[in-house]
C-alpha cells in the first residue's frame, strides 16, 4: 500500500504531525510499537483496580497554552481540562506553602514583598503570550517576529535560575518557588539558560494554569486520535519499526523518536555527515517514578497543598539546586526534588470514593538503578507526617522500567534529550529547519526537536510543516 506519509510513533508529537498533514489533505498512517496509543500521554490502573494513574505526563500548562492544540478544538472530541484551584503549592519546613495560581494577583499577593518583582518578571510576557508562543515554541535559530517580546524572555532567561532568583527576589519563598519551576528543565540551577524554563513555566501558569485531563492523560491522546480519524488518518498499534524498508512506500517518513532510534532505523538512508551530527546529541538525566493508591488525601501540614494539582517538594532554592547538581554530576541525590501530582482530588473518576491516587517522581542520573522509594517518601513525610500510613499500594518505575514502557525514554530521560544550552538551540542539530534530515523524505518530529519536552504537539506541528514544504508539496 502507498500513502503520502508514515509517522513512526503515536506520542503527542507523532499524532500532531499526522493531524497537520491530514488537515492539509495528505493521506497518513501512524505506526506505534506499543499496544496502546499516546506515548508519554497514557493512563492505566498501575496499582489497584479502580485507581487510574498517568503513566507519564499529568499536568499540562504547555498543552493548554499550545497554539496548535488550541486550533484543534479537542474539547469537542472528548478532552476536558480540569483546572485545580491552585496550579502549584510549594511547602516549606515552617508548615506553610508558597502558592502559584493562574491569577497573577493571587500569586503576587502570596509572595508578599516579592509580589511586585514577580509581576515585573512575567506580566508583560503573559499579556503577549500569542506573540511569545510564535517565537519561542518552534525553531530558535531564526529571525524572531516579535523581537521585543522574545527579548523579555530571552535576556533574563539567559541567566542561571539561581542567579535570576537571587537578583529578582529578596525572599527565600519566591526564590524557592522559582527554583522548583526551573528544575523542570532537569538542568543544574547554576547552568546558563536554566532561568528560561522557570520563566516559561511561570508565564504558562498565568496563561493556562496546570490542568489535568478528566479521566487521565490518555484522553488527550484519544482526542488527538479522534481528530486524526475525522481527517481520514489511521493508527496501527503493536507495530515496532526496526528498519525503514519495512514500512509502506510513502513520500515522507516522520519519526516521533529520538535521533538515536532514527539512526538505527533509517541510518542507511542518511548521510554520514548528518549521522555524525546526531550521534553527538546527548540524553538528559533519568527519572524515578512512584504511583500510589492512598486511603485518603495526603496529610499535608500546609493545608494549601490540598488545593493544588501539583506540589513541589524540595524546600529552599539552595536545597533544590543541590539536588539537581547531584543529578548532573551523576550522583543520586540524598534529598531529591520531588514533583507530586494529586489528580484524584480534582477528578473523582481517578479513584474509588474516599480513596486517592498520587503521582510522584524525582530526577536521577541517566540509567540509574538506585531505588529512590525511601528518599522520595522521606520528602513526603517531611511535609506530610503520617503519609506512609495512607499507602494502600505503590508502583515503582526506575529508568529501566520507564524505557520499557516507551523506548524513546533512553535511560529514563523523559525530555527527548538533555536541555543544555547547545541542545536548546541545536535540537538535534544547529539548523534553520531542525526537523529536516539529510534525506529529503525523512523528518524528525519528536521532543528531540524544538521546542522540546512536554505534551504540546508543537514539535509535530513544525515537523509536518517542514515535510509539507519539502517532500509533500
Ligand atoms: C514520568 C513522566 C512525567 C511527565 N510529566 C509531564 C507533564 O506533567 N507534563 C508534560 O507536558 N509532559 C510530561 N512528560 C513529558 C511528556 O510525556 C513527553 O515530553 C511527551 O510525551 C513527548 O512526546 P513525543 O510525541 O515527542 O514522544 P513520546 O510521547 O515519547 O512518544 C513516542 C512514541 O513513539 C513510539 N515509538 C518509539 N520508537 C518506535 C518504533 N521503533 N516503532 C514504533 N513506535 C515507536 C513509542 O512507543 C511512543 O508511543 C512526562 C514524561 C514522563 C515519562
Amino acid at each position: 500500500m502507498s500513502t503520502d506519509a508514515v509517522v513512526v510513533g503515536s506520542g503527542p508529537n507523532g499524532l500532531s504531525a499526522a493531524i497537520e498533514l491530514a488537515r492539509n489533505g495528505r493521506s497518513v498512517t501512524v505506526v506505534e510499537a506499543n499496544e496502546t496509543i499516546g506515548g508519554g500521554c497514557r493512563s492505566a490502573e498501575l496499582t489497584l483496580p479502580g485507581f487510574v494513574h498517568d503513566l507519564c505526563s499529568a499536568f499540562h500548562p504547555m498543552g493548554a497554552a499550545s497554539p496548535f492544540f488550541r486550533s484543534l478544538e479537542l474539547g469537542s472530541l472528548g478532552l476536558e481540562w480540569i483546572e485545580p484551584p491552585l496550579a502549584l503549592a510549594h511547602p516549606l519546613d515552617d508548615g506553610t506553602a508558597i502558592v502559584l495560581s493562574r491569577s497573577l494577583d493571587e500569586t503576587a499577593r502570596g509572595l508578599g514583598s516579592d509580589g511586585r518583582a514577580w509581576r515585573r518578571l512575567v506580566a508583560q510576557l503573559v499579556q503577549h503570550w500569542p506573540d511569545l508562543a510564535t517565537d519561542a515554541l518552534g525553531p530558535l535559530i531564526k529571525i524572531p517576529q516579535h523581537p521585543l517580546v522574545l527579548a523579555r524572555l530571552g535576556l533574563p532567561g539567559l541567566l542561571s535560575a539561581r542567579l535570576l532568583a537571587r537578583r529578582a527576589f529578596v525572599t527565600e519563598r519566591a526564590r524557592a518557588l522559582f527554583a522548583g519551576l526551573a528544575a523542570h528543565s532537569m538542568m543544574p540551577l547554576d547552568a546558563p539558560l536554566s532561568a528560561s524554563f522557570g520563566l516559561m513555566f511561570a508565564v504558562t501558569t498565568h496563561v493556562a494554569s496546570w490542568p489535568i485531563a478528566r479521566g487521565g492523560s490518555q484522553r488527550i491522546a484519544d482526542a488527538l486520535v479522534a481528530k486524526l480519524g475525522s481527517l481520514g488518518g489511521a493508527v496501527m498499534t503493536r507495530t515496532r519499526v526496526r528498519d525503514i524498508r519495512d514500512l509502506d512506500t510513502a513520500r515522507a517518513y516522520l519519526f516521533d523518536t529520538t535521533p538515536r532510534q532514527l539512526d538505527r532505523i533509517a541510518g542507511a538512508r542518511l548521510s554520514n555527515g548528518y549521522r555524525g551530527r546526531i550521534a553527538r546529541f546527548r540524553s538528559g538525566p533519568g527519572v524515578f517514578k512512584l504511583d500510589y493508591a492512598l486511603d485518603g488525601p495526603v496529610p499535608w501540614r500546609a493545608r494549601d497543598c490540598l488545593r493544588a494539582g501539583t506540589v513541589h517538594l524540595g524546600g529552599t532554592l539552595d536545597e533544590i539546586a543541590e539536588s539537581e547538581e547531584d543529578v548532573a554530576r551523576g550522583r543520586v541525590p540524598e534529598h531529591p526534588f520531588v514533583l507530586v501530582g494529586q489528580q484524584s482530588l480534582f477528578d473523582r473518576s481517578r479513584a474509588p470514593a474516599g480513596k486517592e491516587t498520587l503521582w510522584a517522581y524525582c530526577h536521577v542520573p541517566n540509567g540509574s538503578a538506585v531505588d529512590m522509594t525511601g528518599r522520595i517518601e522521606a520528602q513526603l513525610e517531611r511535609f506530610a507526617p503520617g503519609f506512609r500510613d495512607r499507602v494502600l499500594a505503590r508502583s515503582a518505575m526506575g529508568p529501566a522500567a520507564i524505557a520499557e514502557h516507551n523506548e524513546n525514554y533512553l535511560g529514563g530521560d523523559i525530555g527527548g534529550g538533555e536541555s543544555s544550552a547547545l541542545q536548546l538551540f541545536g535540537r538535534p542539530v544547529l539548523s534553520f529547519d531542525p526537523y529536516a534530515t539529510s534525506a529529503r523524505d525523512i523528518f524528525l518530529c519528536s521532543s528531540s526537536t524544538p521546542p522540546g519536552g512536554g505534551v504540546h504537539g508543537m514539535c509535530g506541528y513544525h515537523a509536518a510543516r517542514s515535510a509539507l514544504r519539502q517532500a509533500l508539496r
